[in-house]
Formats: structure tokens, sequence, C-alpha cells
């Protein structure tokens, strides 16, 4: 297979750092954001004592010259970005009713305008260089709504949403690029971690005891998706622990 280079937002933990360790691991560059610089430091120094390639940039997704200074930063480096996964997300929880509404605003702010600023700043290159894929990850919870969930499901309904309008887009004027979304169920990672709601994050903590997996198992589905043959796109992959109802 080709290596890539592969720009991962949300890699100083879970999911985008398991698929950080695992792409470069196969031979891939990655390009790891997040906020928290002394983890990225941190897991692009034990990639780089595996004999992988990596480098850091911190980055706020909210912020779109923060995004869009990413992608700079990769092209300056490596002249090119062939794949970038929109992974950075939270989930803080609760019923509607308890009108938590900063913790909407930045759900609405990360999962959704961050993925979009992230489109933004990756699609003109890979237009330009005629190919290229997009990853954006959703969830179960995008599919499936429950008590508490209104909000984040929202958020990753609508990355759905705007992923197959992209895909229609992209396929219409035959640019070459990928679009794939990766819907994982209950994930063991810090995501549970920023809920803030007593009577929720009891609940979720108990759920993610119960059924949750490991984050590698994410990372897999991802390198997948990526190692698809060039004509073919992996549109989306749902991938939840097997006992998950
Ligand atoms: P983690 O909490 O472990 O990781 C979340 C990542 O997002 C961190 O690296 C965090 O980095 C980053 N992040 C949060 N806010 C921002 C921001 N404003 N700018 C940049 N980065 C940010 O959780 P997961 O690994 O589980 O989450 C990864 C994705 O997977 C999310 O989109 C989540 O919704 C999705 N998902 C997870 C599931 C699960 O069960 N775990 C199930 C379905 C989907 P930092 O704080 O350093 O900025």
């Amino acid at each position: 297979m080709d290596k890539k280079i592969i720009v991962i937002t949300g890699a100083s933990s879970g999911i985008g750092e398991s698929t950080a360790k695992l792409l470069a691991k196969n031979g891939n560059t990655v390009v790891l954001a997040a906020r928290r610089e002394d983890r990225l430091q941190k897991i692009v120094s034990e990639i780089k004592h595996q004999g992988g390639q990596a480098i850091y940039q911190t980055c706020d997704v909210t912020d779109l010259t923060q995004v869009k200074n990413l992608a700079q930063v990769a092209i300056d480096k490596f002249q090119n970005i062939d794949v970038w996964i929109n992974n950075a997300g939270l989930m803080p929880r609760s019923e509607l009713y308890k009108g938590r509404v900063d913790e909407w605003d930045q759900m609405i702010d990360v999962n959704l305008k961050g993925t979009l600023y992230g489109i933004d700043a990756a699609l003109p290159s890979m237009r330009q260089q005629h190919s290229g894929q997009i990853i954006n990850i959703s969830s179960v919870a995008g599919h499936r709504v429950s008590i508490g969930s209104g909000v984040y499901s929202a958020t990753k309904a609508a990355v759905l949403a705007l992923s197959e309008s992209l895909r229609q887009e992209e396929a219409h004027d035959k640019t070459n690029v990928r679009i794939t979304v990766i819907s994982p169920g209950a994930i063991a990672t810090e995501l549970t971690d920023h809920v803030k709601d007593s009577e929720t994050k009891q609940q979720l903590d108990k759920f993610y005891q119960n059924y949750a997996v490991e984050p590698e198992r994410v990372a897999h589905a991802i390198d997948f998706a990526i190692n698809a043959p060039a004509d073919t796109t992996m549109n989306e992959i749902i991938i939840r622990p097997t006992a998950q109802i």
C-alpha cells in the first residue's frame, strides 16, 4: 500500500491517539493535532521511538484560523495531505430540560463546526492534487437517539448529513476525493470523563464499563478505509462492541 501523509485532529487521546499510532506503525507519516501539547509531544516521541514518522501541531478546532494553519503546516512540511481525519469531539450529555447551554454550544462548536473547519482546511489542496480522503468521525449516536443524547446525537447526525453531501459533490465534480464516515459505538476513551451532569455520568460510566471496547478497534477500521483501492470508498463504517444493543 502507498504510504500517506495523514492529519488527525483530537490525536492527544483515545481514538485519535490509537489511530495515529497504528497508521504510523504501518509506515504512514502522521500529523497529530489537539490542544494539549504535553500529550501530543509524548505520543509523537513514542511513535518516533518505535521508528515511525510523526509531527504535532497544537490546534483548537473551534478556531478556523488554527485549523487552516494546521493544514498549512502539513503542506509546508510534506507538500500535500493525503488523508484528513476530523476526529476531535466532546460528549457532555444531559437531558435538554436541564438547559446546559454552554455544553450544547461546546458540542456544536467542536463536533460540528470543527468538522466543517477541517473540511474547509483540507479540501482545496485535495481538489488541486486530484486525490485525497476526508474521514469524519460520527457515532452510533448519530443514527440512534436516546434520553440525554439530544445535542450530541444532533451534532453527529449533522456530521453524517454533511459527509453525504460532500461525497455527492466530490463525486459529481469528479475530484477523486474520497469521503468516509466512521460511526463508533462505545469505545473506552476519555470521552465520558468530561460529562458534568452527575446522573448522566453515572449511567454512562456503567454502560461503558459493561460494553466499551478498546480504541484500537476503531483505528483498524480507519486503516481499512484508508487502504481501500483508490477507485473505491468505504463511505461509512459502523463499528460497535458485539454486545452493545
Ligand atoms: P477522547 O476524549 O479520548 O478524545 C477526544 C479528543 O478530542 C482529544 O484528543 C481532545 O484533545 C480533542 N478535542 C476536544 N476538544 C477539542 C478542540 N476544541 N480542539 C481540538 N481538539 C479537541 O475521546 P474519543 O477518542 O472517544 O473521541 C474521539 C471522537 O470519537 C469524538 O469525535 C467522539 O465523539 C467520537 N466517538 C467516540 C465514541 C466513544 O465511545 N468513545 C463513540 C462514538 C464516537 P485536547 O483536549 O487535547 O484538545
